[in-house]
């Protein structure tokens, strides 16, 4: 048996029923210092003097989520127990026997129905004190179990992991416990079910490599480390030295593996705030139909201008950027973060949103006004991880049945060793294919920058607005001037030929319509831009948000499929120009 938390010592010295007379003090384990124990629990078991997060029993873990008296038990079928009849220096079924009467529990997972912040939902927690929260047949048994009840409910899935691994006692029917999680899970993602993992220290091994690691959201608790081998295992077989805070929750935010770290005292905010955000919509009048749009979609209706004075302005450092327009656009807007293979490329973000009272997916390139924030961002040229993270939120987005709304602002995908090493021409041509099939309505604004493949990759859209200011093309003005003028000075002359600007984008209908700014430019008023945007959003959804997926499809198919063939639109109407 492990050696027992001091803590849980101290905690199960005391019966509960005794009232408690004099103030009870534990050792913290980081500091070594005493805390006060009331103290203590109202702190949410973090110590006051050194922070250090104490281990939780899934009890506490669910006390510390869950709203008060939300909280009911789910049935969980019986499960054999020790199949193989396993003994080591103990025989397992005593340090079954053990395990239980330490934490009370009948295995290391325990499901409940409740609700956090008002949001139902269906959760597994895992306890690491039972067994080190090995994965065996009743562990498996009960995370299986609290899936089909959230697919019941038509509710959320929540696991809090902590976990070794995999329990040896129950040999290769514990590795099997991976493989009906796994389908658990598969259920609830083809019912388009919300799924989050909180993950807490440790979790290693099978729960790392199956139910932990495959949920839509993964948040995981400050400082949890997160892996399939352990350091030890590592360092033990290949002898390998291991970077410093390795596997912590934040080395695996840094390596695009995970959506965010939460500190504990915001997890219940935070999940709060995911479920709001992924709730459903209610039914009720739907805001879509009541506003006025001034979108303009007639040729006529948009002045000639220079393109090259278009582009400076759609190049206007102060222009709202996507997380700004998130702000003003979207209710409760909870991002999220990661390719879930190498990076967090912050030049492009994205994450669910309320608009127009139902849930939607925003994704978008991400400049800045300043120069730090511009070189933060990297000028807005999304990396491959980039690209992956918004084809991962489309996916996800695809599942939950929610609206996409892109906004595009690049000069270009980032050109560099890096970029093509990690695959960019794939990562774009990936999200291209994506969005050519994704059964749910996409709308795209080009806010600035339109540049080449990079903007493309997140605008093969049934609906593609542009600004007053923005311009989409090809290839940027400057290096089409050096590749064909053998002058990048000749920009401008470049930027009229290659016709870039709103006017032209609606004559070859790459635009269905001009979306307005406030005078001067969006830079000059951003909550006017904003406003201005969600008319025009209300306007093109009411169009596409009841259509069914083949519809949309095949209506997107048409759209790009059409160009080239179709003649520009003021021919159509008999040749304005
Ligand atoms: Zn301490």
């Amino acid at each position: 048996m492990r050696t027992a938390d001091p803590e849980r010592t101290a905690r199960a010295q005391v019966p509960e029923a005794q009232p408690p007379a004099a103030p009870r003090w534990l050792l913290c384990e980081g500091c070594n210092r005493p805390v006060y124990e009331r103290r203590f629990s109202r702190d949410l078991r973090v110590c006051p003097e050194c922070g250090r997060y104490a281990r939780l029993s899934a009890e506490e873990r669910i006390e510390q989520l869950f709203d008060a008296g939300s909280i009911s038990p789910v049935a969980v079928a019986e499960t054999i127990e020790d199949p193989l009849l396993f003994t080591d220096s103990r025989p397992y079924v005593e340090r079954l026997r053990t395990a239980r009467r330490q934490t009370g529990l009948d295995d290391a997972v325990v499901c409940v129905r409740g609700e956090i912040g008002g949001h139902p939902l269906v959760a597994a927690v895992m306890d690491f004190n039972f067994l080190g929260g090995s994965l065996g047949c009743a562990a498996g048994e009960r995370i299986a179990a609290a899936a089909d009840a959230a697919l019941l409910d038509g509710v959320p899935f929540l696991v809090v992991t902590a976990s070794g691994g995999a329990r040896m006692q129950e040999g290769a029917l514990s590795l099997m416990q991976l493989a009906k999680t796994t389908q658990a899970l598969v259920a609830l993602h083809r019912a388009g079910i919300l799924t989050i993992s909180v993950i807490t220290d440790p979790t290693y091994g099978g729960v790392a490599a199956s139910f932990a690691t495959q949920t839509d959201v993964i948040l995981a608790e400050r400082g949890a480390r997160l892996g399939f081998a352990g350091p030890r295992v590592i360092m033990q077989t290949i002898r390998q030295q291991l970077p410093a805070g390795f596997q912590t929750a934040e080395f695996l935010f840094e390596h695009g593996l995970i959506d965010e770290v939460v500190p504990r005292p915001a997890l219940r905010p935070t999940l709060a705030r995911l479920l709001a955000a992924a709730a459903p919509a209610a039914p009720g009048d739907d805001p879509l139909r009541a506003v006025p749009s001034g979108v303009v979609r007639q040729l006529d209706d948009v002045p000639e201008r220079d393109p090259w004075d278009v582009m400076r302005l759609a190049r206007e450092v102060g222009r709202p950027t996507t997380l700004d327009y998130a702000g003003r656009l979207l209710d409760g807007f909870v991002e999220l973060h990661g390719d879930r293979l190498s990076d967090d490329c912050t030049a492009i973000v994205g994450g669910i949103g309320r608009f127009a009272g139902r849930p939607v997916m925003l994704i978008g390139h991400q400049k800045g006004h300043t120069a730090q924030e511009l070189r933060e961002r990297n000028y807005g040229m999304s990396t491959p991880a980039g690209y992956r993270k918004a084809g991962r939120l489309m996916q996800l987005a695809a599942r939950l049945g929610l609206p996409i709304i892109t906004l595009v602002d690049t000069q270009g995908a980032y050109p560099g060793l890096e970029a093509e090493r990690e695959g960019q021409a794939w990562a774009i041509a990936e999200n291209l294919r994506l969005m050519a099939h994704l059964p749910v309505p996409i709308v795209a604004v080009v806010t600035g920058e339109g540049g080449s493949g990079g903007a493309l990759a997140l605008a093969l859209a049934d609906r593609v607005l542009v600004l007053e200011n923005s311009v989409y093309s090809v290839i940027s003005p400057e290096a089409c001037g050096a590749i064909l003028w053998n002058d990048a000075s000749t920009a401008p002359q470049a930027a009229r030929a290659l016709r870039i600007e709103p006017r032209e984008l609606l004559r070859h209908r790459i635009a269905d319509g001009v979306i307005p700014e406030p005078e001067g430019g969006a830079h000059n008023d951003h909550a006017a831009a904003a406003d201005l945007l969600r008319r025009a959003l209300y306007d093109v959804l009411a169009e596409i948000v009841d259509l069914d997926g083949e519809r949309l499809v095949a209506e997107r198919a048409a759209r790009f499929g059409a160009f080239g063939t179709r003649p520009p639109v003021a021919q159509q109407k008999g040749g304005q120009e």
